[in-house]
């Protein structure tokens, strides 16, 4: 650490109740702002001393020291109760006002060689470190005043108050060394300011070009997914249009039941794709819900609102839950990840090669579960693993969806800050495993 962090760190935050100012939501430049503000009263302060024991000495006039005493015992305890108190703008504003009192007076007994003009300085740039560019009626206000002061100073000669003699010997080095400490300590701030202001900059930007990116590749998905989603929606309505012409010309009451059904199977493709798109939009949309959820019973209901599928009933099912605390978790996205998975693993089984069977593993801890949902269908291969969880993606001509089943899951698991894997081996097994946090912590502290 360097000796000025380790000032910062140490001396000035001593003053200053940097929980209240986070808490109010400051800046880092404006925290910055007000420890240089107790920088400055403890320079004063110290220095001030300094020099009064140097005047006792030598036999200085009252109106100098009166002036230190009063600046010593007004804006100095002032503004550091003020800081404490979280009031900085206040006390920025009073040592200020203040401090050009102090130093106008000062000025007022010196004399022209007393280096006083050079002080003056000092004033500019304090108004230039405390103030921020935002708060530049601040700035105004106090250039304006100063400005009358060293217009004032000049024209009474720097000895309105008098020429107190005493102090000549050494005020000016003492006014030289004192207003370069300063400026250069103010300047040393505002180019820290600087510095910082340009990283902060610099990582906004960054932010900036990578969100510019995602939205460029967000554009370009929801380019291909207007496409891709009207072209699936139009093709049963398509389907639907040619049977319906079919139907109109049909006098065999058999063959109308057949297209009534065919009808039927291209409207359920339809509504399965709307539900999809619905399930997408609201996963993006709301947030986590968690409840607790009984993961049994719901592979369960999962397991009969799927026996209607095509050879469901030719599969075994095995469910398996391990638990010695209860689950909480958003059911909703719960239930669509286990019932996509679920319904892949009956859609691409192998029926009358071997005995089908659907295996649900389910084991819960106080900080998540892992479900895994095993089958020994189809099996993807390697080169398709890469894909499956892509919008659209379909990897069989057994596929009858649209392809976004997986994709729903990815986002889904994503959302619930989750993982989701992958084994298979062609022709022989297939097992999804999905790990995804216990939100029982949650419930436990509301
Ligand atoms: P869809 O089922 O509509 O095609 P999904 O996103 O659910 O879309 O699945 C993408 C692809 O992943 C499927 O087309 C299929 O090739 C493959 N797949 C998914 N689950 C399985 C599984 N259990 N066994 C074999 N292949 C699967």
């Amino acid at each position: 650490m360097d000796l000025l962090s380790y000032i910062r760190l140490n001396v000035l935050r001593r003053f200053i109740d940097l929980k209240f100012f986070l808490q109010k939501g400051l800046t880092y430049d404006e925290i910055i702002r007000i420890e240089l503000l107790v920088a400055v009263c403890l320079i004063v302060s110290t220095a001030g001393s300094f020099y009064m024991l140097i005047a006792l000495f030598i036999n200085t006039g009252v109106v100098v020291i009166a002036n230190y005493i009063v600046f010593f015992l007004t804006a100095i305890p002032i503004v550091l109760y003020l800081i404490k108190k979280g009031k900085y703008t206040q006390a920025k504003l009073i040592m200020m006002f203040l401090g050009t009192l102090f130093m106008v007076i000062k000025a007022s007994s010196l004399g022209p060689d007393s280096g006083m003009n050079l002080a003056m300085l000092i004033i500019v740039f304090a108004i230039f470190s405390f103030y921020s560019l935002e708060e530049y009626k601040h700035i105004i206000m106090n250039l304006l005043i100063v400005s009358a002061s060293i217009c004032f100073l000049e024209m009474t000669n720097y000895s309105y108050l008098g020429v107190d003699k005493s102090t000549q010997p050494f005020e000016y080095e003492f006014n030289l060394v004192f207003t370069i400490l300063l400026c250069v300590l103010f300047f040393y701030v505002i180019l820290r300011l600087n510095q910082h202001m340009n990283k902060k900059l610099k990582i906004l930007n960054n932010k900036l070009v990578v969100k510019n990116a995602k939205l460029a590749k967000m554009n370009e998905e929801l380019d291909g997914y207007v496409y891709k989603a009207s072209h699936d929606i139009r093709a049963p309505l398509t389907s639907l249009m040619g049977i319906i012409n079919l139907i109109k010309v049909e006098n065999d009451p058999e063959k109308i039941m057949q297209y009534v059904a065919l009808q039927e199977k291209c409207i359920e493709k339809m509504d399965s794709h709307i539900m999809q798109i619905l399930d997408l939009s609201k996963n993006l949309k709301t947030g986590l819900v968690p409840l607790k959820i009984d993961l049994k019973a719901l592979i369960e209901e999962i397991f009969l609102e799927l026996s209607f599928y095509e050879n469901a009933e030719l599969i075994s099912k095995k469910i398996n839950v391990h638990h010695n605390i209860d689950y909480y978790s958003d059911p909703y996205r719960i239930k669509i990840i286990l019932n996509n998975l679920i319904s892949n693993a009956i859609k691409y089984s192998k029926i009358g090669n071997s005995n089908p069977i659907i295996e649900v593993n389910i084991f819960i801890d106080y900080s998540h579960t892992i479900m895994t949902v095993k089958d020994n269908g189809i099996g993807i291969t390697e080169a398709q693993k890469d894909k499956i969880f892509d919008m659209f993606y379909r990897g069989t001509d057994k596929s009858k969806g649209a392809g976004l089943g997986l994709y729903i899951v990815k986002e889904m698991v994503n959302k619930l800050k989750g993982k989701i894997s992958i084994q298979s081996e062609v022709n022989k097994f297939t097992i999804f495993k999905v790990e995804i946090p216990n939100l029982f912590q949650f419930f436990e502290k509301y």
